[in-house]
């Protein structure tokens, strides 16, 4: 029986073994906190920081195939990693995918748009930046962002970029134009060994506090989007000779233009519904994909809408339990602090329209 070594222990690594065992696969979960989500569901854990060498080479020498379930692994570790052993998705998408800059580089270089943008690296630089966009903008950190952390908006010349640079941390910044956004879209996509291609129908996301709130399906979407927007993913795959499951956010216009917004290389929150709505999970396409199994139907059987259960709304469940549409999902966490994510519920909403 093989073994998947899956750096990072939180949730996403937790539903990627779980599709891992059904496949007959073993899994090792690399990860500093001990009694993990991911480790509670694995074969075992190796607790260590992400970048401690002995530790990744254990992981190695445990493993046949390695892979990861968020993308601030350090880029050190993949390559050390890959070494002696399969790594997949590539290093290269982390490193695209952890510095905006060169993520939106990459994103334009494969033909696609994405907000306008200037690099950032001192407070002279931000107000030079706002005013090439009107003073209107989005200030971003360039590494390390997530769920909104680290950003900034400038909604009109009347809001002050004063001591914005250092609010943000002293450190590497990029100002996106203000994107005028009619929704949020995303693409959750596999690429085989082989090249071979699946993508998932586009969920429509709410985001409440920077945090994903609720994905729908179906997107209210032109086909002219859905067929873009799709493509699109399939350029960014095809260009990283990736493998494995990625997710694309995108912004839609009012024309219906798809904008990318950002890359993640991994599973993704707004592809959670996938295992409810879909005969096979991103979880086990991801799967598939880096154990170099052909990859599985990711056609969508129904309509449906995923929410997540966020801080105390995991005492909601036993509702949800009581639901007959909905599919519970919880992460084993213990405690509930706010903004935290717990778990999440699909209910399908009827046949696919
Ligand atoms: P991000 O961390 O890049 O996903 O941004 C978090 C949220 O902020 C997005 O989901 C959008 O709702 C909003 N946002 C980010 N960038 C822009 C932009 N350039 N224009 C308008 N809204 C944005």
């Amino acid at each position: 029986m093989k073994t998947i070594g899956i750096i990072g222990g939180g949730q996403l690594g937790r539903m990627l073994a779980i599709a891992a065992a059904r496949l007959n696969f073993r899994t090792v979960i690399l990860e500093p906190q001990a009694d993990c989500p991911a480790a509670q569901v694995a074969n075992a854990q190796i607790t260590a920081a992400y970048d401690d060498p002995a530790a990744l080479d254990r992981l190695a020498a445990q493993c046949d195939i390695v892979t990861y379930e968020f993308e601030n692994v350090p880029v050190s570790a993949a390559e050390r990693l890959a070494a002696t052993r399969p790594v997949y998705p590539p290093a290269r998408a982390l490193a695209v995918a952890q510095d905006r800059v060169t993520e939106k580089r990459f994103i334009n270089d494969c033909g696609i748009a994405t907000a306008d943008f200037r690099e950032v690296d001192d407070q002279a630089g931000l107000e030079a930046a706002l005013i090439a966009f009107g003073g209107q903008g989005v200030l971003k950190t360039r590494r390390l962002g997530y769920d909104g952390k680290g950003q900034k908006v400038f909604r009109s010349a009347a809001d002050s970029p004063e001591g914005a640079f250092a609010a943000l941390g002293v450190v590497p910044l990029i100002l996106e134009s203000f994107v005028p956004f009619e929704r949020e879209i995303s693409i959750i996509a596999a690429r085989a060994i082989d090249g071979a291609i699946v993508a998932y129908d586009p969920a429509e996301n709410e985001h409440r506090n920077g945090i994903l709130y609720r994905s729908t399906l179906p997107a209210t979407l032109g086909p002219d989007t859905v067929e873009k927007a799709k493509a699109a993913a399939a350029a960014i795959l095809s260009a990283l000779d990736y493998v494995g499951v990625i997710g694309v956010e995108f912004f839609v216009l009012a024309d219906g233009t798809p904008i990318v917004n950002e890359i993640a290389p991994r599973v993704h929150n707004s592809g959670h519904w996938t295992e409810a709505a879909c005969v096979v999970s991103q979880f086990e396409q991801h799967i598939r994909a880096v154990a170099g199994l052909p990859l599985g139907n990711g056609a969508r059987h129904s309509d449906c809408v995923m929410q997540n259960l966020i801080g105390d709304e995991i005492d909601d469940v036993p509702a949800w339990l009581a639901r007959p549409d909905a599919l519970v999902h919880l992460y084993g966490k213990a405690e509930a602090r706010p903004g935290r994510k717990m778990g999440h519920v699909t209910w399908l909403t009827g046949s696919k329209s």
